[in-house]
């Protein structure tokens, strides 16, 4: 029998959710199944002189709510299937947090480790030039993702505007502050899913300080690291795809940092006495309060769920945690904040940088924090209570709080649009 792709796994959260909720069947066959995802192949000069293909892909999945809106990953697994689930994903995140967005995902299958700083920039502009018509700032508007960055996304608007001759900040977010990015963009998905813990503490009966591990030290997983530790928690342990280290004492981010933004992993900060170095499929076990997975999909499933120790697991990845292991750690009375939530504050910040494009007046990052810090609470909280007045899980909550919105869009359409769209 074939296996379970990526997108039969999201779409078990959907049919979990419609059992909560009176939908019309004609809304779960919309959102079954992608709009429209193109694959193309990109041809690229590489330095030695000799021309190279890569698989690119953008996927639109959804656009009731609003243009679509997703990240670009360059990564050598990515898949059809991996763009079409995360797109999904995107389309529940954003009405989750109530953006006037639909979800998108773009990928490249490709290490961007193994290419010269000319060949990513000829390979993101090469991505632009096939893509071009089926993005914009009205339509769909891409961002960063893993292993691409603001450097990456300047390079795209940049091919952008010279394709549409003129400049188009809104095509895409994530770009550096001097092409128009915004603000507070840098560590928006950490900070929100902060802002989530924060203002859920109580709820959750969190102590405090709390010992926490970090799966992924990338931007979710640096930043996360970060704010927690300035609270005062203690990092005993964190990860990259090279390996883990853990100190129960305490782990210093910003030695860890350092050797990231050196190109080295965290694993070669493990001198000193009382750390510990693990392979990196370790860290899910690891003794402590909080575990952030901030790596990729599919890292806590049914072979290792039964390690967790902590109480509370902050998806700052998208689909870190199977359906399977989801049913193992709410047997274990472990708390899951899910990823359509907990790291909603990536895709809402760049909202905010769309809507300061489009306006042409920006705001402070004093401004960003409290617009973001107020939609992560009150939509932290509405699924909270959703939870509670349920009894199920926050990830079944926020996906009935998604779907709800998502259905009256689907509706208010009409039909004539819903079936021809
Ligand atoms: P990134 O490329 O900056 O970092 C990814 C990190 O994961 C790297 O440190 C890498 O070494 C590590 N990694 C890879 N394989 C690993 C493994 N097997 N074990 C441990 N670590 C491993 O990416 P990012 O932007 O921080 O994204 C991380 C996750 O967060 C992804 O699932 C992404 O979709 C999600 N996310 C990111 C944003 C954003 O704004 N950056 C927004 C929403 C969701």
């Amino acid at each position: 029998m074939a296996e379970d792709s990526l997108l039969d796994h999201a779409l078990v959260r959907l049919d979990e959710a419609t059992a909560h909720l009176n939908i019309d069947p004609d809304v779960i066959e919309k959102l079954k199944f992608p709009r429209e995802t193109t694959k193309v192949r990109l041809m690229i000069r590489m330095d030695d002189g000799s021309r190279k293909s890569f698989l690119a892909w953008r996927c639109r999945y959804d656009d009731t709510r609003g243009p679509t809106k997703g990240g670009i990953r360059f990564h050598p697994d990515s898949t059809d299937d991996e763009v079409e689930t995360l797109a999904f994903w995107m389309t529940f995140k954003c009405a989750v947090m109530n953006l006037p967005y639909g979800g998108g995902k773009g990928a490249v299958q490709v290490d961007p480790r193994k290419l010269s700083k000319a060949e990513l920039e000829r390979l993101s502009r090469a991505y632009i030039q096939a893509f071009a018509r089926i993005i914009g700032p009205d339509r769909d508007i891409p961002a960063p993702d893993v292993y691409t960055n603001s450097m990456i996304m300047g390079w795209m608007a940049d091919e952008y505007a010279q394709i549409v001759g003129h400049a188009e900040p809104a095509v895409i977010t994530g770009k550096p502050i001097a092409l128009g990015g915004s603000l507070g963009r840098g560590d928006a998905t950490a900070r929100g899913g902060y802002y989530l813990v924060r203002h859920l503490a109580e709820d959750l009966g969190l102590g405090n300080p709390m010992r926490v591990a970090v799966q992924g030290f990338g931007n979710a997983g640096q930043h996360i690291a970060q704010l927690l530790a300035a609270d005062g928690h203690k990092i005993v342990a964190v990860s990259d795809s090279e390996g883990a280290v853990r100190a129960d004492a305490g782990l210093r981010v910003d030695l860890l940092m350092e050797a990231k933004a050196n190109g080295r992993s965290v694993i070669s900060t493990a001198g000193q006495a009382g750390h510990e170095i693990l392979p990196a499929s370790e860290l899910v076990g690891v003794d402590c309060d909080l575990l952030v997975p901030a790596a990729l999909e599919n890292m806590i499933h049914e072979r290792n769920a039964h390690s967790v120790k902590a109480k509370l697991v902050l998806e700052l990845a998208n689909g870190p945690v199977t359906p399977e292991a989801d049913k193992i750690l709410a047997a274990n009375d472990v708390v899951i904040l899910p990823d359509i939530l907990a790291n909603a504050g990536g895709v809402t910040v760049s909202y905010f940088e769309w809507v300061q494009n489009r306006q042409g007046f920006y705001w402070t990052v004093r401004e960003i924090h409290e617009r973001l810090q107020a939609i992560m609470e009150a939509e932290g909280r509405a699924i909270w209570n959703i939870s509670k007045e349920k009894g199920i899980t926050m990830r079944t909550a926020a996906y009935v709080h998604a779907l709800g919105r998502l259905a009256d869009a689907i509706e208010a359409h009409g039909t004539q649009s819903f079936f021809t769209s």
